[in-house]
């Protein structure tokens, strides 16, 4: 590539952030910060090395921390030049053991009592039968006996002996080490608790004093989970897009009406690798991108991509494989966890992604795009410029949009060669669309001419370099037909 022109006022706007180094990357990082990962160097590297959405797990968050962390993500993303997208992942109605002084070593076969009355969480109990306290009340109507009890991300199995108002007693099934506030899976239950709980309002509040971008709602089950956020949310006239974890076998039977309310799907392997059979985990990924990619929303592949990376400097055989296939399905992006939390490589992680997905994206496509419905004359518009630039092999799609819904419209049909260059005045705008896939976002002031908006961002992209004189754009935009605006495609030569 050329080196770049000079630059000149007219082609670099104020405030404009610089694109990427290395040129498009399809398919987006986001990654999970945590002790890792959240002092400003590290931070700043990961930004460079590009990790695009950062994500704060509010399961071991304290609001001060997330304050913390969301100024720090902000400045970090002004200082390198490369603002990223802020997703605070809310924990829904998960249900979670409370504190122990010290980690308990579970024996096989032993009795254990999960307690939910206040103060029940103290390693032992009067009748020598250890046990752990449980954030949810009304666990013991929930649940009947013989039913499993999993606790730690399946790694401890217990089976449910009996139960009165205060306890539920088990039998130690798979023993393990039982540490403060870990994750329980009740496989097949429906468990009765409010798909937002008080904790997440509270958490949304507080997150809400810096910005969030999207808002990540576990276990989600249906599309009245999604809606209750989407009430409170405009109750607070918050802004942020909603991405719904779909995490147990409830959420798979209704994925489609979960894709169609939600802003974004996360598929969260973890909990759904725990709460279905694991055989069923690769089927529920596919399906579900692809229900993601009929509806033209964008969806996240999640957890134990690296995981391995957590203790080591290389991935396994198995994890390369794992990502290139989650490339291959052209998911939007792909998500890291403990990798960048409390991993020892976390940079190395986000440079792994990057580069498995940079080799992977011209090989081959699942073609799930194919199955987009297109409903408004708007959605057509954007099929024919798509068409038009697979065609011309164009060196990118461009796009003006407030909202970002052009660009999003854009990368839900997945054009085979151009990137889409989306250029926003609004810069929540331009840090959302860092999720989505194939999108390069730029921000700029748009003038009150259409023509010279995209002189504008023409000049943009030759003075990056993403563009270079004699080489075939295609644009969308709006144009001036007397005095009324039209949306248009046009073919463009750079000049
Ligand atoms: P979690 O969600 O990390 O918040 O549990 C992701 C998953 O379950 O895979
Ligand atoms: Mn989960």
């Amino acid at each position: 590539m050329s080196s770049p022109e000079p630059a000149s006022a007219e082609a670099r706007p104020v405030g404009f952030p610089p694109p990427d180094d290395q040129g498009s990357r399809r398919a987006k990082i986001v990654f999970t910060i945590g002790p890792a990962t959240e002092d400003p160097e590290t931070l700043r590297q990961i930004l460079l090395a590009g990790g695009d959405v950062c994500r704060i797990n509010m399961a071991h968050a304290s609001h001060e921390w997330t304050l913390k962390v969301l100024r720090r993500i902000r400045e970090a993303g002004e200082a390198a030049g490369r603002p990223i997208a802020t997703m605070m992942d809310v924990k829904g109605p998960e249900i979670r053991t409370g504190d122990l002084d010290q980690t308990l070593h579970l024996e096989p076969g032993e009795i254990f009592d999960f307690t939910i009355k206040p103060g029940g969480g103290d390693g032992a109990s009067s009748e020598e039968v250890r046990s752990v306290d449980v954030n949810y009340r009304n666990l013991v109507n929930d649940v009947r006996v013989g039913d499993t009890v999993l606790v730690d991300n399946g790694l401890i199995r217990m089976e449910v002996l009996e139960k009165d108002h205060s306890r539920i007693r088990c039998k130690v099934m798979i023993p393990g080490p039982l540490s403060s506030r870990r994750h329980i899976n009740l496989p097949g239950v429906k468990v009765n608790l409010p798909a937002l709980t008080e904790k997440d309002k509270a958490d949304i509040h507080a997150g809400m004093k810096i910005g969030l971008d999207y808002i990540a709602l576990s276990f989600v089950r249906e599309a009245a989970d999604i809606a209750t956020l989407r009430d409170f949310l405009e109750e607070h006239r918050y802004q942020a897009r909603i991405i719904a974890k779909i995490e147990d076998q409830q959420a798979i039977s209704n994925l489609r009406e979960i894709v169609s309310a939600c802003d974004g799907l996360m598929v969260a392997r973890g909990d759904l690798g725990i709460e279905c059979p694991f055989e069923e985990l690769p089927m529920i990924q596919r399906h579900a991108v692809r229900t993601c990619l009929a509806l033209g929303r964008p969806v996240i592949v999640a957890t134990h991509l690296l995981e391995s990376m957590i203790q080591s400097p290389m991935p396994t055989r198995a994890e390369v494989t794992d990502v290139a296939n989650a490339i291959f399905e052209q998911v939007d992006a792909i998500m890291l966890s403990g990798e960048t939390t409390v991993g020892k490589y976390p940079v190395p992680c986000v440079q792994a992604l990057d580069k498995i997905a940079r080799r992977c994206e011209g090989g081959e496509r699942a073609g799930f795009a194919g199955g987009l419905k297109l409903g408004s004359d708007r959605a057509k518009i954007l099929r024919s410029a798509v068409v038009m630039a697979d065609e011309l092999h164009a060196t990118g799609l461009i796009a003006f949009t407030r909202s970002g819904a052009m660009a999003v419209g854009l990368a839900s049909m997945r054009p085979r060669h151009s990137p889409i260059f989306a250029f926003t005045n609004s810069a929540a705008t331009f840090r959302r669309l860092r999720l989505h896939w194939g999108v390069e976002p730029f921000q700029m002031v748009f003038g009150a001419e259409p023509e010279h908006t995209i002189q504008k961002a023409l000049a943009t992209l030759l003075y990056y370099g993403r563009a270079r004189r004699g080489d075939k754009v295609v644009v969308v935009s709006d144009i001036l037909a007397s005095d009324r605006l039209i949306d248009s495609i046009q073919l463009r030569t750079v000049e």
